[in-house]
C-alpha cells in the first residue's frame, strides 16, 4: 500500500520517533507548528476518522491517552496542549492514515484561522 505513514510504521521512511508500543507510534512532525508537534498514529492503517470501526474504538482511545502521556513526559501537561484529528478535505487532512496531532509548548489561539475556511461561518 502506498501510504506514507505505513512506510514510517514499517521503517521504510525515517522519522524522529518519540514513543512506540505494540499499537501506536509517535514521531515529530516534519513541519512543526509549535515547539512540540508530534503525530500519534496507529500501526494499523485506517484512512480517515470515518473509517474507524467499532473494533478500533479502544485503539483510538489509546492514541488519545498516549498524547497525554507524552505531554506529561515533556512537561506541558499542566500548562496545556492541543490535540487535533483532521478529517478529509475540509478538515485539512493531507495524509490518509489517521493521526492525532499533539501541539504543545506555547499558548495557542482559538478558534482556528477563519481565512482557511472555504465558506464563511
Ligand atoms: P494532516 O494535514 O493530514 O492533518 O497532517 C499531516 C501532517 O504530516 C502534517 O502536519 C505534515 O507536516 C506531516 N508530514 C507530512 N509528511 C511527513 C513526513 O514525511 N514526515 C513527518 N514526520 N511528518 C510529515
Ligand atoms: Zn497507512
Amino acid at each position: 500500500m502506498d501510504c506514507l505513514f505505513c512506510k514510517i510504521v514499517n521503517n521504510e521512511i525515517p522519522a524522529e520517533i518519540i514513543y512506540e508500543d505494540d499499537q501506536v507510534i509517535a514521531f515529530n512532525d516534519i513541519n512543526p507548528q509549535a515547539p512540540t508537534h508530534a503525530l500519534i498514529i496507529p500501526r494499523k492503517h485506517i484512512a480517515t476518522l470515518n473509517d474507524i470501526a467499532d473494533e478500533d474504538a479502544s485503539l483510538v482511545g489509546h492514541m488519545v491517552q498516549v498524547a497525554g502521556k507524552i505531554a506529561k513526559q515533556l512537561g506541558f501537561d499542566s500548562t496545556g496542549y492541543r490535540t487535533v484529528f483532521n478529517c478529509n478535505e475540509h478538515g485539512g487532512q493531507t495524509v490518509y492514515h489517521i493521526h492525532l496531532h499533539l501541539l504543545g509548548g506555547k499558548p495557542m489561539g482559538w478558534p482556528p484561522y477563519q481565512e482557511t475556511l472555504k465558506t464563511p461561518v
